[in-house]
C-alpha cells in the first residue's frame, strides 16, 4: 500500500504554530517593546513635576507616560498608573510641560491582524519547512514521514561520483566484467546485431574493503546512463511494506529512465534466505518477494541492469541468485602482491614521496590487506611525515603505518616491569628463532617489544618472498610450529608460564583444526570434510558437520598436531639456548631490530 502525504501532521503542524504565535504575542513582543520604560509610584511622579525635570507628559486612561530630562540632557520614560486626581491638569500646567491626552489610536484592524497573526505564520512555516528539508536530507528517516513509500535512491548521471575505472587498480578481471555492461549500456545496437543478451544482474561478491562499491561508483562514472545508487539497509523501514513499496518505486523510477543501472549495496540485507522457522522476519522477505517480482517483471532489451553487491553472498536467497535474476557473479578477491603494488601505486599518486620509497616492498609485507586497509597504511604515513614535520613521506614512514593498520599505534607510556619486559623479549625471539630454524617458514623482517594499541605487547613480523596461492602441509606445520615458539622460550627460560600466548594458541589452534578438518591433511579422516566455512568473506567461522564421537576424535587429533608442534619449537630452541639468550638480551636493550640484525647474530 502507498500512502501519499498524509494529512493529519499538517494540522498538528499549523495547530503548534498557532500557538507558538499567541505566546509570543501575548509575553514576548510586549516585554521587548516595554524594556526601557520604568515603572514608577505617582509620589515619585509628583515629585519629578515639583523638580521641574519633566520634560513631557502623555496621559492616557489607564496610565501617565512621563520623559524626564536630567542634569546630562538624557531622557528616561517613566510609567506611573493614573490616580484620581483633580489638580492634575493644574499642576502641569504649572510645571510648564508639554502635556496632551492621548487617545487611543485604532490601527486598522484589518493590519492588525495581517501583521501580528498571518505574517509570523507564515514566518513560522518558512522555516518549519526548511528545516524539514534540510532533516530530510541528512537522516532520511525522519523526513520520510512527508513520503512513505518513496525510494530514495540517489541518480548519479555520467561521471557525476568522479570516479572511473581509473580509479580502481587491481580487480581487472571484475573491470572487465563491468566494463561490458557498461559497453551494452552505451551502444545497444553493437550487441543486439548479434543477438548476445546482457545479463539482468551481475553480483559483485568479495571481502569487505576490496572495492566494491568503489566499483560501482567507477560504473557510474563510465557509462552514460543514469546511475541509482541504494543500499539494502534503506529499504528496511519501520513499517510493514514499506520496503516492498520501496522497491517498486524504485524499479518504476528505473524504468522510465531507461537504459539505466541500478545499484544495491549490501544487498544481503534484504537477500536473506527465506525461512518460515522462528526468526522469520515478515518485512525483510515481502521486500525480497517485491524485487524478484520486479527483477522478473522486465525484459533484457529494457536496458534496466542490475549491481548489486555483498560479501556475504552464501546468505542470499538461491531465488535471486537464478538464472536471469542475479545470473552473473563478479568475484572481487582480496587484491595478490601485483595487485597490492598497483593499489599503494594509485592511492600514493597524491602524496609527496622521498625517493627511498619501494612501495613493492610495502606490497609484500601486507599480504592479505584490502585495498582499503592499503589507501589508509598511505594516509598514517602521510599523518606521520606530518607529526615528524617532514615535507615528505618516507619508507619508514610507510612501515610504521603498516603496523599500526595491522597492531595499532604505539604505546609509548604503557607502564611495562622490567620483569615483563624481559619475558616478552624472550618470547619474541622464541617466536623468530623457531622461524629461522624451520625450513618452510617465511623470514622474519622485524621484531619489537614495544606495546600496541591493540594489546599486543610485542610481536615478530614475517614476510614472505613471493604471494603464496597454496600453502602446503609442512609450511602450516612450520606455522603451528612458530606460533608454539614463544611460549616455548618463556617455559624453557623461566620455568613457568605467562598469559602473553593467548593469541598464538588461539590461532595455532585454528589451524590445526583446519588441517584436520577442512585441509585433508590428518591421516585419521584424509579427505573427509569435517567442518564448512559459514562466511568465507568474514572472519570465516566454521560449523561442524559430524556426530559427536566424530567430533571427539577430531580433538585428539588436533591436540596431538599442537602437542608435537610445541615439542618440536622446544627442540630447536634447547639446541640454540645460546642465540636465544644472546638475542633477548640484545632486543630488551634496543626494542625493536630488523630481520638482517637478527640473522646476523644469530649467524655469527
Ligand atoms: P567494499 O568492497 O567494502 O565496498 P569500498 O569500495 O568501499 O569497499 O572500498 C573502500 C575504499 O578502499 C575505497 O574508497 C578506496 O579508497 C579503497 N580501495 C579498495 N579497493 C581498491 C582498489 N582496488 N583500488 C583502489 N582503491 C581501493
Ligand atoms: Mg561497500
Ligand atoms: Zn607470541
Amino acid at each position: 500500500m502507498d500512502i501519499k502525504n498524509p494529512r493529519k501532521p499538517l494540522i498538528y503542524y499549523l495547530i503548534t504554530v498557532l500557538f507558538i504565535v499567541l505566546l509570543l504575542n501575548t509575553y514576548v513582543f510586549p516585554a521587548l517593546l516595554k524594556r526601557h520604560i520604568t515603572q514608577v509610584d505617582y509620589g515619585r511622579f509628583l515629585k519629578e513635576l515639583e523638580t521641574g525635570r519633566v520634560s513631557r507628559v502623555e496621559v492616557q486612561d489607564e496610565q501617565i507616560v512621563f520623559v524626564v530630562r536630567n542634569e546630562n540632557g538624557r531622557e528616561s520614560i517613566y510609567i506611573t498608573g493614573r490616580m484620581e486626581d483633580p489638580d492634575l491638569v493644574n499642576r502641569l500646567y504649572e510645571a510648564n510641560v508639554v502635556f496632551n491626552k492621548l487617545i487611543p489610536r485604532e490601527n486598522s484592524p484589518l493590519l492588525d491582524f495581517l501583521l501580528y497573526w498571518i505574517l509570523p505564520m507564515f514566518i513560522f512555516i518558512g522555516l518549519g519547512q526548511f528545516f524539514a528539508r534540510r532533516l530530510q536530507g541528512k537522516i532520511g528517516g525522519i523526513g520520510n514521514a512527508m513520503s512513505f513509500g518513496k525510494s530514495n535512491a540517489r541518480i548519479y548521471i555520467e561521471a557525476e561520483t568522479g570516479k572511473t575505472f581509473a580509479d580502481v587498480a587491481g580487480q581487472e578481471e571484475a573491470k572487465e566484467a563491468l566494463a561490458e555492461v557498461v559497453g551494452f549500456l552505451n551502444e545497444p545496437e553493437k550487441y543486439k546485431e548479434i543477438g548476445a543478451k546482457v545479463p539482468k544482474g551481475v553480483l559483485l561478491v568479495g571481502p569487505p574493503g576490496t572495492g566494491k562499491t568503489l566499483l560501482a561508483k567507477a560504473v557510474a562514472g563510465e557509462s552514460k546512463v543514469p546511475f541509482f545508487s541504494i543500499s539494502g539497509s534503506e529499504f528496511v523501514e519501520m513499517f510493514v511494506g514499506m520496503g516492498a513499496a520501496r522497491v517498486r518505486d524504485l524499479f518504476k523510477q528505473a524504468k522510465e529512465k531507461a537504459p539505466c543501472i541500478i545499484f544495491i549495496d549490501e544487498i544481503d540485507t534484504i537477500g536473506k534466505k527465506r525461512n518460515s522457522g522462528p526468526g522469520s522476519n515478515e518485512e525483510r522477505e515481502q521486500t525480497l518477494n517485491q524485487l524478484l517480482t520486479e527483477m522478473d517483471g522486465f525484459e533484457g532489451d529494457t536496458g534496466v541492469v542490475i549491481l548489486a553487491a555483498t560479501n556475504r553472498p552464501e546468505t542470499l536467497d538461491p531465488a535471486l541468485l537464478r538464472p536471469g535474476r542475479f545470473d552473473r557473479r563478479v568475484p572481487v578477491e582480496l587484491p595478490d602482491l601485483a595487485g597490492r603494488e598497483a593499489i599503494l601505486n594509485l592511492h600514493a599518486r597524491n602524496v609527496k614521496l622521498a625517493d627511498d620509497v619501494d612501495l613493492t616492498a610495502i606490497a609484500r609485507a601486507t599480504s592479505g590487506a584490502s585495498g582499503a586497509d592499503l589507501a589508509n597504511i598511505i594516509n598514517e604515513g602521510a599523518l606521520r611525515a606530518v607529526r615528524m614535520g617532514r615535507k615528505y613521506v618516507t619508507q619508514e614512514d610507510l612501515e610504521e603505518s603498516i603496523e599500526v593498520v595491522i597492531a595499532g599505534y604505539q604505546r609509548k607510556n604503557a607502564v611495562i616491569s622490567m620483569k615483563d619486559k624481559l619475558t616478552i623479549a624472550y618470547h619474541e625471539i622464541g617466536h623468530a628463532l623457531v622461524a629461522a630454524k624451520l625450513k618452510h617458514s617465511a623470514p622474519v623482517h622485524k621484531i619489537t617489544i614495544i606495546p600496541r594499541t591493540s594489546g599486543a605487547l610485542g610481536y615478530t613480523l614475517q614476510i614472505d618472498e613471493g604471494d603464496r596461492v597454496l600453502m602446503n602441509r609442512e609450511q602450516i606445520l612450520a606455522m603451528i610450529s612458530t606460533y608454539m615458539g614463544g611460549r616455548a622460550a618463556e617455559e624453557l627460560v623461566f620455568n613457568t608460564v605467562t598469559t602473553g600466548a593467548a593469541n598464538d594458541i588461539e590461532k595455532a589452534t585454528r589451524l590445526a583444526r583446519d588441517m584436520v578438518t577442512r585441509f585433508g591433511m590428518s591421516e585419521e579422516f584424509g579427505m573427509m570434510a569435517l567442518e564448512t566455512m559459514n562466511n568465507q568473506y568474514l572472519g570465516g567461522d566454521t560449523s561442524l558437520l559430524v556426530s559427536s564421537e566424530t567430533a571427539a576424535r577430531i580433538d585428539t587429533v588436533v591436540e596431538r598436531i599442537l602437542k608435537s608442534s610445541y615439542q618440536q619449537a622446544c627442540n630447536i630452541l634447547e639446541e640454540n639456548m645460546d642465540k636465544l639468550h644472546e638475542l633477548a638480551k640484545y632486543l630488551l636493550e634496543k626494542e625493536t631490530i630488523t630481520g638482517e640484525e637478527f640473522m646476523k647474530i644469530l649467524n655469527s
